[in-house]
């Protein structure tokens, strides 16, 4: 027998708004909006889009008087569209002056994001820094104590170097830069502990831009606390390099049980779609089983066996269509996010495939006879032919959904990879 069943690092539950961070809750997917928070209108399309895509949150920067003063217009106007997403203020340097001078903006983030790297210098430090945290305790918020590599607090890196250099035998500075992330991120939560933030309102992140670096700092900080851990690759850069990378690192991560919420840090091309990242942080999870969030296609890569490109198309449309019905099929037909579609592109595994699926399609390869047997529940149930395949394969899903996960519908087995307790 496998064993399908993932260790999970144990965390203590963290609530951002309505959103469950941490112990048995499953991992949170999240996202940042590039807009300037301070164009109320244009953050919040923004926010929404991301919201419609399935990001459970949404930070926003809040880095002037002006984006500070925005937010909680921008939280009213999600509300009258409907959306209740938490928000999460992203400071840096002066979050202590806007989250006290603007108490509207404390009140209406779910979460403030606090880089302990960029809260001020010298004797300043921990006294802006405390101030934010004791705008968390008045405001009842949590808080991310997030570390990056790129804004590491000199001071302490220096420190640790110091003492690094005085060891008989020194370990490597890359081991003590890891090593400074990660006590930056424990030692600044444990001074919020003393200020007064309770324990189960501290999340902690510590990124970095390399995938093994990454997977390092994270096994070592779950080994060290039971707070949730967000992660990310930070400045995973654009396209599929992206993706890739930060693929590589967090599913190696959540497959040892570390991770509570993630965020794809994706480049967007020049007008590219932000929701982007949203989808890929989606895709990490639904197939490594973890969690499931648009039915699934399964289709073939295609070979020589497919030399037209209906197939290709059917596979891109079919795609797109159940991801565009999702924000309304999500509470209209529980469970079909765990649906699987299969397209293939000629008889050599198509219809096998299309029956392990809950619908499959297997479309006419080279020199086979133009039909395209359809496959439902595992059973063949109609040959489509001639020009409107994709839209008679389309209707055919449309009902099968109706049918088996709206109100009245029988309890079905989705065929799906079993999802773990995780
Ligand atoms: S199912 Fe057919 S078309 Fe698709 S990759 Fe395999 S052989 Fe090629």
């Amino acid at each position: 027998m496998f064993n399908t069943k993932l260790p999970r690092h144990t965390t203590r539950k963290v609530w951002v708004g309505n959103i469950a961070i941490g112990g048995d809750a499953p991992v949170v997917v999240q996202s940042m909006t590039n807009t300037d928070t301070a164009d109320i209108a244009g953050t919040t399309e923004q926010t929404y889009a991301l919201w419609r895509a399935g990001s459970e949150m949404v930070r926003i920067t809040v880095n002037t008087l002006e984006a500070a003063q925005a937010v909680p217009h921008i939280r009213d106007a999600l509300a009258k569209m409907g959306c209740d997403v938490p928000l999460i203020g992203d400071f840096h340097f002066n979050g202590h002056k806007l989250l006290t001078s603007v108490p509207e903006c404390a009140e209406a983030l779910a979460k403030y994001r606090i880089n302990p790297g960029n809260v001020g210098k010298g004797s300043k430090r921990d006294e802006q820094y405390a101030a934010m945290i004791e705008t968390a305790c008045r405001y009842n918020k949590p808080v991310r104590i997030g570390v990056n590599w790129g804004s590491l607090d000199q001071a302490h890196l220096a420190r640790m170097m110091d003492e690094n250099a005085q060891r008989a035998q020194p370990f490597e500075p890359e081991w003590v830069m890891r090593e400074a992330l990660i006590t930056s991120a424990l030692e600044s939560a444990q001074k919020a502990e003393e200020i007064g933030l309770p324990r189960d309102k501290i999340i902690l992140s510590c990124k970095l831009s390399g995938v093994q670096d990454l997977i390092s700092t994270y096994r070592e900080l779950a080994s060290r606390s039971d707070y949730p851990l967000h992660l990310g690759l930070t400045e995973a850069g654009m396209g599929s390099k992206g993706i890739v990378a930060s693929t590589a690192a967090l599913s190696v991560l959540l497959q040892e049980g570390i991770g509570d919420t993630i965020r794809i840090s994706l480049t967007p091309a020049p007008g590219g779609d932000r929701s982007q990242e949203v989808i890929v942080a989606q895709e990490i999870l639904q197939t490594m089983g973890l969690r499931s969030f648009t039915p699934m296609v399964v289709a073939c890569p295609g070979c020589g066996r497919t030399t037209s490109t209906v197939f290709q198309h059917l596979a891109q449309d079919i795609q797109r269509y159940l991801r565009d019905q999702m924000p309304t099929w999500r509470n209209q037909y529980p469970g079909v996010e765990a649906m699987h579609v299969a397209v293939m592109g000629c008889v050599v595994n198509g219809p096998g495939e299309s029956k392990h699926a809950n619908i499959g399609i297997s479309l006419p390869g080279t020199g086979e006879v133009p039909v395209a047997p359809v496959y439902v529940d595992g059973q063949k149930t109609v040959t489509l032919k001639g020009e409107h395949i994709a839209e008679e394969f389309q209707a055919i899903v449309e009902d099968y959904v109706h049918s088996h996960y709206g109100a009245n519908a029988p309890a079905i087995t989705n065929k799906t990879i079993p999802i773990h307790s995780i």
